[in-house]
Formats: C-alpha cells, sequence, structure tokens
C-alpha cells in the first residue's frame, strides 16, 4: 500500500503540484486545507491527472485536535508543511495574522507530529530569508536578514525547527527555500491563480495575454542588471515538486536536518520573461516601465549546488517552458477553477 504523506496547504498552488509529484513516486498524499487561498475544485483535477483523489480534510493547521484525531485515523509517514500566507505587503500590514499562521500554525503542527510519533517534516521556506544579498548565486550560508515580516517568519520557523532537531535528532526536517516558483502542470489542468489583481510578475504576464489586463506595468528599468529591469531564478513549479519528493526521500534514508536551496541557478530579467512569454503565447504583451517596487531587490538568484549534490534534484525546465506551461493553463482556464 502507498505510504500517506500529509500535504498542508495541499490545495494550493505549490502544493497541488507536488500532490501530482507524490503520486508519480508511489506515495499518497493526504491534503489538509482551510482554503482560505484555494479552491476545492481542484481536486477533481488532480483526480484526472493522477487517476486518483487525494484524501481531502478540510481544515486549519493551527486546530490541534484537528491534527490529532488525523494522525491517529490513519498512518502518517511523513508531513510536506506548505500552509501559510505568502503576500509580503499583507505581512507589513497585519504582522500578527502573519506570526500566527506561519509560525504559530507550525509550532501546532509539529507538536502533534512529535505527539503522534511523525517526524519527517519537508518545511516551505523562500529565499526572502535572504534578504538583499551580498552577491548571487547566494549559497545556503549567506547572511539571513529577512527585509519583512514574512520573511521573518520563515526565518523564525527555521530557527525553531533547527532547535527541534537538536532537542531530538530523531527528527528527519528538510528546510527548503524556494526562489520564484512559476509555471504549471503541463496538462494545463492545474496551475496558479490568485484573488484579484496579481502581486507577482508571471500570473500578471499570463493575465494581459489572454486579454484579462491592459498591460503589465514593469516595476523599475533603472536596475543595474543587463537590461535595466529586475532580475529573478524562476523555477517550473514541477521541478520544485519534485525536489519536495526528492527531499522526502533523502529524510527517510536517514535522520538529519538539511537547509537546501530550490533553484536554477541562473536569473531572468522582467524583460527576458515578457520575451519568452510573448514566444511561448504568440501574443503581444504589452507593458510600460514605471516606477521602482518599493523594497525590492534588483537581483538574485541561488546556488543550486548543495541541493543537486545531497538530493540528486536539479530544476530542468526552461524558462521558456515555464511560460508555455503557465499559458496552457491561462488559455484554458482564464478564470481559475471556477
Ligand atoms: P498558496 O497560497 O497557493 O498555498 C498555500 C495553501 O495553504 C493555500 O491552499 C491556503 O488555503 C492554505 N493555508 C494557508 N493558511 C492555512 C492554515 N492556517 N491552515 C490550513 N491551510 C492554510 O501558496 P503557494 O505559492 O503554494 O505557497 C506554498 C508555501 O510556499 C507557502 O508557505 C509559501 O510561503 C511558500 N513559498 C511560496 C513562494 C511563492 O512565490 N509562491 C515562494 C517561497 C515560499
Ligand atoms: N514585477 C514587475 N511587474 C509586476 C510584478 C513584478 O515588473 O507586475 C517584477 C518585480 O519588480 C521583480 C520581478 O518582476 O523584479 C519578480 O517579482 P515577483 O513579485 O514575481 O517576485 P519577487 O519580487 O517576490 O521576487
Amino acid at each position: 500500500m502507498s505510504q500517506n504523506i500529509l500535504v498542508t496547504g495541499g490545495a494550493g498552488f505549490i502544493g497541488s503540484h507536488t500532490c501530482v509529484a507524490l503520486a508519480a513516486a508511489g506515495y499518497a498524499p493526504v491534503i489538509l486545507d482551510n482554503l482560505g487561498n484555494s479552491d476545492v475544485r481542484v481536486l477533481e483535477r488532480l483526480e484526472r491527472i493522477t487517476g486518483a483523489r487525494p484524501r481531502f480534510i478540510e481544515g486549519d493547521v493551527r486546530d490541534r485536535a484537528l491534527l490529532d484525531k488525523l494522525f491517529r485515523e490513519q498512518p502518517i509517514g511523513g508531513v510536506i508543511h506548505f500552509a501559510g500566507l505568502k503576500a509580503v505587503g499583507d505581512s507589513v500590514a497585519d504582522p500578527i495574522t502573519y506570526y500566527d499562521n506561519n509560525v504559530n500554525g507550525t509550532f501546532v503542527l509539529a507538536a502533534a507530529m512529535q505527539a503522534a510519533a511523525v517526524r519527517t517534516l519537508i518545511f516551505s521556506s523562500s529565499a526572502t530569508v535572504y534578504g538583499d544579498p551580498d552577491r548571487s548565486p547566494i549559497p545556503e550560508d549567506a547572511p539571513l536578514r529577512p527585509a519583512n515580516p514574512y520573511g521573518r517568519s520563515k526565518l523564525m520557523v527555521e530557527q525553531a525547527l533547527a532547535d527541534l532537531h537538536r532537542a531530538n535528532p530523531a527528527w528527519r526536517i528538510a528546510l527548503l527555500r524556494y526562489f520564484n516558483p512559476v509555471g504549471a502542470h503541463e496538462s494545463g489542468l492545474i496551475g496558479e491563480h490568485p484573488q484579484g489583481k496579481p502581486n507577482n510578475l508571471m500570473p500578471f504576464v499570463s493575465q494581459v495575454a489572454v486579454g484579462l489586463r491592459d498591460k503589465l506595468a514593469v516595476h523599475g528599468g533603472d536596475y543595474p542588471t543587463p537590461d535595466g529591469t529586475g532580475v529573478r531564478d524562476y523555477v517550473h513549479v514541477m521541478d520544485l515538486a519534485e525536489g519536495h519528493v526528492a527531499a522526502l526521500r533523502h529524510a527517510e534514508k536517514q535522520p538529519g536536518l538539511v537547509t537546501l536551496n530550490l533553484g536554477t541557478g541562473q536569473g531572468a530579467s522582467v524583460l527576458d520573461v515578457v520575451k519568452a512569454f510573448e514566444r511561448a503565447s504568440g501574443q503581444r504583451i504589452a507593458y510600460e516601465i514605471g516606477p521602482r517596487r518599493p523594497g525590492d531587490v534588483p537581483a538574485y538568484w541561488g546556488d543550486p549546488t548543495l541541493a543537486q549534490a545531497t538530493l540528486g534534484w536539479r530544476a530542468s525546465r526552461s524558462v521558456d517552458q515555464m511560460c508555455a506551461d503557465s499559458w496552457r493553463w491561462q488559455q484554458a482556464n482564464p478564470n481559475g477553477y471556477a
């Protein structure tokens, strides 16, 4: 029988794609999600892709009684913890809500896991823990100086989980620092559909391509980068999903704690992404270069060599493929799962 893996936040963007990768690797994902930023109809799509509907529990990761019941009712081999809030601006406006969801949520989960003797945990951290780095590519031992409550919530969790592992070395923990996840499953059946106006580049570009928005505002054209626009390490969400399976397999082999960058090791500018999306979609992406967005870092990308050496994982999908898959999803589902 397949091993059950609890996927908190599994109805969301990265979580849903990771459920596909888990199923492909022979695991049975069990999703816990409060649907605060996702749509339950993703479950039908997961069934169409994988041939099996994942078990779904609607609920909050901060609900200790619910977690105890969940761990009691079925054997769980490990947990991949995506559930959390991720909008930087909201975290500045309402830090307590962010710390409660992201930090307290992880504490409640870890305590329930400890009580149930489930000690394999893969955690969604973020490259935002590096803040404005001194140099790129960024290695894992670079200084950690997150610039907002969202980033600090990720760093607090990383530090608390490291303490937990020091106190009890039987834990098997992977702290995965994602760079910029984009794209969609190649079927076009699941993808990212932010509520309201997208903050992030790729969903905005795809909404311009499909005609939902007039033009992209490029946030700054005077950065010290080759074309003056911001540079990031975009990583295909299916590469990222497969990275989680590799981290789970690694954790199953031996107790320990690893901290790993999941990125491609390459930077792409805003205009590189616009051009790649035009190639993928055959649509012209109208854009206007405007002022810098406050708080933005000019350029950064990750050093993925430690993840390669530790997990035998590397991102293989190109920016062109990220755009082609985003476009397929966007075109077939202009209103998300609705
Ligand atoms: P998402 O919002 O699509 O997914 C998060 C899911 O968690 C949603 O389905 C939401 O309903 C659920 N959720 C939130 N709080 C919950 C709670 N208290 N209890 C139960 N469910 C809850 O976001 P995503 O892009 O898939 O991100 C997943 C994780 O990866 C997050 O922790 C995020 O901080 C982290 N991350 C994301 C990015 C990115 O750019 N997308 C980058 C780095 C790290
Ligand atoms: N960006 C942009 N217009 C947008 C959204 C983003 O020019 O509407 C730029 C942004 O300034 C950054 C890059 O695209 O240089 C990636 O931004 P995103 O918000 O997707 O990710 P993050 O800033 O978190 O790395």
